[in-house]
């Protein structure tokens, strides 16, 4: 039985799912497939494991659960363990890198790229009674392997007597695609639809639609904060540094100041005030003790599986001097760009029916009540989202300034005004060359009418619109495009093809790849050396996998680093390739250094860029360019940390110490992996990485060309160029591989001087500069 607390249980009762619970239960009993749809908020994520918990399903086996977004995952299963009164040891979370699982967890939330790593080594999941897919709607890549999977494991299940339970949650948006697709399910599954108590949403448009939505949205927020009543503010923007933007600008104008000592009797609280008011650095506390910790167990995980590792792979003696060109795309996410400065303009008065009140009392303006202003984004610690769910202090007006995350996944309490930008940061790939591109579109109508019912929970609430109805017409996509139809799909296919689907092209996933797709990436994994090149005798059979392809896919990483990883296999290269494919598949571990377009900023101008080109620049490191960058300051940030002053050090050189655990992490998984796969070493984590030798630079260099070399480009020859302008505006031109437009030196870039005639980079990408767009490339090696 479960012992909840009355406060807990009151809340439940509010949840409209909770008066559904003998309904859904009963068609989860008499049916293997079921799929609840619900509003957001209605209580799907926090609730139905508990249903399940209370009828038994976590008696022999564990009940599962997966969610597309960390955020979710964490935030959830801290949630439903609060809620039932149970341990994090039993109600526990798994992410890429890290969680809490253990031997008595019964509920486990994890990320779908989670489970679909634990099908390869369980294909039968043996280890569980129920599968919920949450956020199906988000149409993950690896949600959609996974229902695809799932929609053949249950009945597989269900033969040898052992029946799994798949439950597909959704938000209530094209559930067709699940249920009208009989290549998936031959007999449609029961579709529960959870009623939610919605208030209505009044939308207003914008007569037009403003480019610097930003500032837009911060004029509206003044208004609606000193005009309207009562009731959180909840502001859609579509990136970190916009949220941290708009929320900076927000306090400054509606500061929160803490209760002094005095009035606030309780101490404790005054100083969680204080640190509230503090400007939004990292507040992530580092234990140094941590990595020895994980060493330990790594350690203890190596002694114990090696004897159990049946299979051992000795991995490929490849001649370095003889490679072919590999091809694929990067993990490593691009860094978001940084905001145009903030501009002073919005407090200007406009007339008041902008707000399309009429008749509603408002607020008396002038008086200045403060703003609590919040900022949620996936790259927030976990401490700090949670600040959402918690009560904002006496006299404050909620504010949240958020990134879609706060579009499904996490439901924010109190709120009656919604602030909605329409656009979305979208990560678009060419779907030939694997090109990526961060750009900022609109969302879809189907998003923006979320966002919208985001204001509708408690009351009556209202939905501003930075844009025109004639833009949302005409311009928005009725729901957008599932995720698996817009990425390469190379690190996929290699996944599926060594989990033995062997014909991808008719996998049954909900919402088919482009077959154009499928066979670029088939061919990138020929190239790479991951599949066997066509086999001419047996046309029909697919390419097999490789020894190199099945190395490669143990790794978590892109097949481009696993290939890296692959082949460092002499010359005691291990450690550093693990260093630099850890840091490279990590996202922003590198601020900013502040210059985003492609003016000639004199290269001392920031004190960051200055020291990353002295790491760079001395001895046998100018070998690997940019990269080194990022090898030197793992190495160095490690060291530090093991002093104890990660913190400081991050701070001082420009490094996200966020990004610094989780490459820490990363390096540490990446060598326990390689540990079990790869017989003969047995490497650990050294906190002092000492500076390659020049061979092993020169190593390095090769290894990284073998992952990279489909990212070659060669400088635009100026000789020939007769026009001093057009001369000096390809001064930093390159020309790609597979790409006509010329793309640029990024100006992070340590080679910018050098401007070296050919170079590998690790990401080229699409700025949008007004109307043109102007290509980018950067994470820079020279080769000779
Ligand atoms: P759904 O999955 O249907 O969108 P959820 O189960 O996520 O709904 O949320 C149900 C309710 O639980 C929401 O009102 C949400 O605000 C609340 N909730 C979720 N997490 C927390 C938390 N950490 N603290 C307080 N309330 C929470
Ligand atoms: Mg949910």
């Amino acid at each position: 039985p479960v012992h909840r607390t009355t406060e807990v249980q009151d809340a439940r009762l509010r949840l409209p799912i909770l008066a559904e619970e003998q309904q859904v239960m009963e068609t989860i009993n008499e049916n293997p497939i079921v799929i609840v749809a619900g509003e957001t908020g209605s209580g799907k994520t926090t609730q139905l494991p508990q249903f399940l918990y209370e009828a038994g399903y976590a008696q022999h086996k564990m009940i599962g659960v997966t969610e597309p977004r960390r955020v979710a995952a964490i935030a959830m299963s801290k949630r439903v363990a609060h809620e039932m009164n149970l341990p994090e040891s039993e109600v526990s979370y798994l992410i890429r890198f890290e969680g809490n699982v253990t031997p008595a967890t019964r509920i486990k939330f994890m990320t779908d790229g989670v489970l679909l790593k634990e099908i390869e080594t369980d294909f039968l999941l043996s280890k569980y009674s129920v599968i919920i897919l949450d956020e199906a709607h988000e149409r993950s890549v690896y949600t959609d392997i996974l229902v695809g999977l799932l929609s053949r494991i249950v009945p597989l299940r269900h033969k040898r007597g052992q029946p799994l339970k798949l439950i597909i949650m959704s938000a209530t948006l094209r559930v067709s695609d699940f249920t009208e697709n009989t290549r998936l399910f031959k007999i449609p599954p029961p579709l529960l639809k959870v009623e939610a108590r919605q208030f209505p949403v009044t939308i207003h448009f914008q007569k037009r639609t403003p480019d610097d939505y930003v500032a837009e949205a911060y004029r509206k927020t003044l208004k609606i904060h000193n005009k309207l009543p009562e009731g959180g503010i909840l502001i859609f923007v579509t990136g970190q540094q916009e949220v941290n933007q708009l929320v900076r600008k927000l306090r400054r104008t509606f500061p929160y100041q803490p209760p002094t000592k005095d009035v606030a009797k309780n101490g404790k609280e005054s100083e969680d005030k204080k640190e509230e008011t503090k400007e939004d650095a990292d507040s992530t506390v580092e234990d140094p003790k941590e990595l020895e910790f994980d060493m330990k167990r790594v350690i203890r995980n190596i002694r114990k599986s090696k004897k159990k590792f049946l299979a051992q792979i000795a991995l490929p003696k490849i001649n370095l001097d003889d490679y072919k060109l590999p091809g694929d795309d990067t993990e490593a996410d691009m860094h978001e760009q940084p905001d145009e400065d903030e501009d002073q303009e919005g407090l200007e008065e406009e007339n008041d029916d902008e707000l399309g009140l009429e008749g509603e009392s408002g607020m008396e303006s002038g008086k200045r009540q403060p703003l609590w202003v919040l900022p949620l984004y996936s790259l927030l610690s976990s401490e700090k989202q949670n600040r959402i769910f918690q009560p904002v202090p006496d006299g404050c007006r909620l504010c949240v300034v958020s990134t879609n995350v706060a579009e499904t996944s996490l439901t924010i309490p109190h709120i009656k005004y919604v602030v909605d930008c329409g656009r979305q940061k979208t990560r678009l790939y060419d779907k030939l060359t694997g090109v990526s591109a961060f750009v900022v579109t609109y969302t879809s109508k189907a998003s923006a009418d979320q966002r919208a019912g985001r204001a509708g929970r408690i009351s009556a609430g209202h939905c501003y619109r930075l844009y025109s109805s004639a833009v949302y017409n005409d311009c928005f996509e009725d729901f957008s495009q599932p995720d698996i139809q817009k990425k390469p799909v190379e690190d996929l296919m290699l996944q599926m093809r060594c989990m033995g689907i062997d014909r991808v092209v008719h996998f049954p996933f909900p919402s088919p790849p482009d077959q154009v797709q499928l066979q670029a990436a088939e061919r990138r994994l020929i190239v790479l050396g991951a599949l066997e090149a066509a086999n001419t005798e047996k046309t029909d059979l697919p390419p097999a996998v490789t020894r190199l392809g099945q190395v490669i896919s143990r790794f978590p990483v892109a097949p481009r680093f696993g290939k890296m990883l692959a082949l460092s296999h002499q010359q005691d290269l291990l450690p550093y390739t693990v260093c630099l494919v850890a840091a490279l598949s990590v996202q922003e571990v590198l601020i900013e250094t502040g210059v985003q377009r492609d003016e000639d900023v004199a290269p001392g101008a920031n004190k960051f860029h200055r020291k990353r080109q002295s790491w760079a620049a001395s001895g046998n490191y100018q070998l690997l360019g940019d990269p080194m960058v990022l090898l030197r300051a793992v190495g160095a940030a490690e060291y530090a940390g093991s002093q104890g002053r990660l913190s400081e050090f991050c701070a001082t050189n420009g490094l996200r110490q966020k990004a610094m655990s989780e490459v820490r992490k990363l390096r540490v998984q990446l060598t326990n992996e390689i540990n079990l796969n790869v017989s003969d070493v047995e490497l650990g984590v050294d906190p002092e990485l000492k500076p390659p030798t020049d061979a092993q630079a020169r190593f390095l260099r090769q290894i990284l060309l073998a992952g990279m070399g489909d990212r070659v480009a060669r400088k635009v020859p100026l000789a020939d160029i007769a026009d001093k302008e057009e001369r000096r505006r390809l001064k930093y031109a390159y020309h790609c591989a597979d790409m006509e437009e010329p793309a640029f030196l990024h100006v992070s870039s340590v080679l910018r001087q050098k401007t070296p005639e050919w170079v590998i980079y690790q990401e080229a990408y699409e700025l949008q500069n007004g109307d043109s767009t102007k290509m980018f490339i950067r994470g820079i090696t020279a080769i000779e």
